[in-house]
């Protein structure tokens, strides 16, 4: 199928992109990687009137690093965060998690801000924004805000981004000292969306545990230092509190066993590699 009839508009700044999008509003959508969006547009599933790139905006294609935060602009390519050379070292999460995110030539197209924007309750960024307590930079042409992850994601492809704002950038705390930091996934194919996937941060004050592909957006919980069988109890109502469904991927109650299973060899990862 072709999609239905759209305007394009190459977008030089940001506030031109902005400008457009307070004009068209809900007829406008952002078009980044488009590796999502054009799939969305061919099934007529999304019908914009005008289709906004912001890929040839040079403020929107940095990565800086700003006090404690990594800032990841809007045109940023998974890939190119991915090629990052210090990236291990200034966020080990988003290393660890980036090749799991679709195959590598998707990857060099589609950008790290588009992969939030989308909100695919079982894609690897916005569950490492959950679990590192990653804020979301809103802008609309009257001004800016800031969102903390956890909140950004409202449902399934539903975030707190209102029709006439973009995100312009992510900022994602930096690597803490002696906090150790561990990711998993179990997919049905390499490059597949996660049926369930883990990221765990383990810290001197405690453990969080993000979920993906479980509930309607990723989740996460924060546990005091645990170990033995109250770690699997705290796990084991974690996994019911998602309140996983059956669907054509996967049962909810191999859902929970994934939870439990996964979750505990990530904490214990984290643990362990804490420095
Ligand atoms: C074969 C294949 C496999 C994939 N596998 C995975 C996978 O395993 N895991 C995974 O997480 N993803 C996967 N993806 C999706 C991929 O990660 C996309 O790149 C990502 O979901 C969207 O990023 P994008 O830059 O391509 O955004 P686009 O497709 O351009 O846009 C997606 C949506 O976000 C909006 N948007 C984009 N940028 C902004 C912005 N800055 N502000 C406001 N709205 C914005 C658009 O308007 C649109 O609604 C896969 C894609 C393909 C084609």
């Amino acid at each position: 199928m072709k999609p239905a009839p759209f305007a394009y508009l190459r977008a030089a700044t940001t506030e031109e992109a902005l400008e457009a999008l307070a004009a068209h509003g809900t007829e406008a959508r952002i078009l980044a990687g488009g590796q999502s969006l054009v799939a969305m547009l061919n099934m007529r599933l999304a019908r914009p009137s005008l289709l906004i790139d912001i890929m040839r905006v040079p403020a929107l294609g940095r990565v800086e690093v700003e006090g404690d935060d990594l800032c990841i602009g809007a045109a940023v390519r998974q890939a190119a965060l991915e090629r990052r050379p210090d990236l291990a070292r200034e966020v080990p999460l988003l290393a660890r998690a980036l090749p799991w995110v679709g195959h590598y030539q998707t990857r060099a197209r589609g950008t790290v801000c588009g992969s939030a924007a989308h909100a695919d309750p079982s894609a690897e960024i916005p569950l490492c924004l959950v679990a590192l307590g990653a804020r979301v930079g809103l802008r609309r042409r009257s001004g800016r805000r800031t969102v903390g992850a956890e909140a950004f994601f409202a449902g399934t492809m539903q975030t707190e981004c209102a029709p006439d704002e973009m995100i312009d950038r992510l900022i994602v705390p930096r690597r803490r000292p002696d906090t150790g930091y561990a990711f998993a996934e179990i997919g049905r194919r390499h490059g597949d969306f996660a049926i369930v996937a883990c990221a765990a941060v383990a810290g001197p004050h405690g453990l969080r545990l993000a979920v993906g592909g479980v509930a309607d957006r990723p989740v996460a919980r924060d546990f005091p230092p645990l170990d033995g069988s109250a770690l699997d109890d705290a796990l084991n109502a974690f996994a019911w509190a998602l309140g996983g469904r059956d669907d054509m991927h996967a049962t909810a109650r191999y859902r929970r066993g994934l939870v439990r299973r996964m979750g505990r060899q990530v904490l214990e990862e984290a643990m362990a590699c804490r420095n």
